[in-house]
């Protein structure tokens, strides 16, 4: 009992931390776009002949973009669909179903969710309404930590912020265990599932792998033209780096979806490593020269100023005192 009451609070603080953050982060140039744009036109674009992404907004959920703010993808194998990532809502995941009913009437074999942040699982509930048997795959740990009660912590938190747009949405879990290592044939097609270190963004990441498709879906792992999520304590900026440099040498990859921003190939996967690495590395110089991060921060951004126009650039003042804490806990 003491150790539930514990966690409750432990999360209750997380969820505290990240509304700290939301609430005085000012209103930057791109929300002004985004509650103009019409979410149901979001295009879908065909990455290749058989993988397709919709790219979400680069925001916090709102009803104006209707939470629509992860990059929900799906691949048409030759006897089904695989979705991956089925977005922050039922009402997200049904325009996502309208989409692939627009490309084939083949039906939904498969769910694969990325990690356990609920932008990316909570439009399992309309794919779970449509096709009732799908299975829904995630890495161990994701599973865990939701059946632990981040699933509902994560529901209360998209209902405060966009009440609109998450409603009707149900909680639906993903059932299918994943270590990491697997080969899974789905539909047909190979999808291999890289698990390529224990913490990285989330302790829960897995990215996936369509080798007959040259892609890699990378989850959260990277993010393009967005500095990091809103969630650094559950991060390990160095797992971040190790898992990019495994991704960025994986054979025959022409293809990354990132679980923010626009898809790219090697160039935008190598520029966001260069912003983690970048940072690890000016932490570390001013750690090593005795300071402390409220005293290097701004030396830190500074050199950082390639990033400037990113989303989030005006979080990474917070995310210095992680990464400090990890250089420090090296140290020992
Ligand atoms: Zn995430
Ligand atoms: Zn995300």
């Amino acid at each position: 009992m003491l150790a539930t009451t514990t966690f409750k609070g432990l999360l209750a603080a997380g969820i505290a931390v990240f509304l700290t953050c939301i609430l005085s982060a000012p209103l930057q140039a791109h929300d002004v776009q985004i509650a103009a744009a019409d979410v149901k036109k979001m295009p879908l674009v065909n990455v290749t002949p058989s993988v397709y992404v919709i790219h979400g907004m680069v925001a916090l959920p709102t009803n104006e973009n209707k939470a629509f703010i992860n990059n929900p993808g799906f691949v048409v194998t030759p006897s089904g669909v695989v979705v991956i990532d089925p977005g922050s809502s039922t009402g997200v995941g049904e325009i996502l179903l309208d989409h692939i009913r627009s490309v084939t009437d083949k039906p939904v074999v498969a769910i694969i969710n990325t990690h356990v942040h609920g932008d990316h699982w909570f439009g399992n509930h309309a794919v779970r309404k449509a096709y009732p048997e799908v299975p829904i795959y995630a890495h161990e740990n994701a599973i865990e930590r939701i059946l632990n009660g981040e699933d509902q912590a994560w529901l209360s938190l998209f209902m405060r912020m966009a009440p609109t747009a998450m409603q009707g949405t149900q909680i639906v879990r993903p059932d299918h265990g994943l270590k990491g290592g697997e080969a899974l044939e789905l539909g047909g097609e190979t999808f291999n599932i890289l698990y390529p270190v224990q913490k990285a963004h989330t302790d829960s990441d897995i990215m996936i792998e369509v080798p007959g498709e040259q892609t890699l879906f990378l989850g959260d792992v990277v993010m393009n033209q967005r500095a990091f999520g809103n969630r650094p304590h559950e991060s390990q900026f160095s797992g971040i780096e190790e898992a990019i440099g495994i991704a960025l040498e994986r054979p025959n990859i022409k293809h990354y979806v990132p679980g923010h921003g626009k898809i790219g190939g090697r160039e935008m996967v190598a520029n966001f490593l260069s912003l983690v690495s970048t940072l690890r590395a000016s932490v570390k110089k001013y750690y090593d020269a005795g300071q402390a991060d409220f005293e290097m921060r701004d030396k830190v951004l500074s050199e950082l100023d390639a990033y400037r126009d990113w989303y989030g650039f005006d979080n990474l003042g917070r995310t210095i005192s992680f990464v400090y804490l990890e250089v420090e806990m090296d140290d020992f």
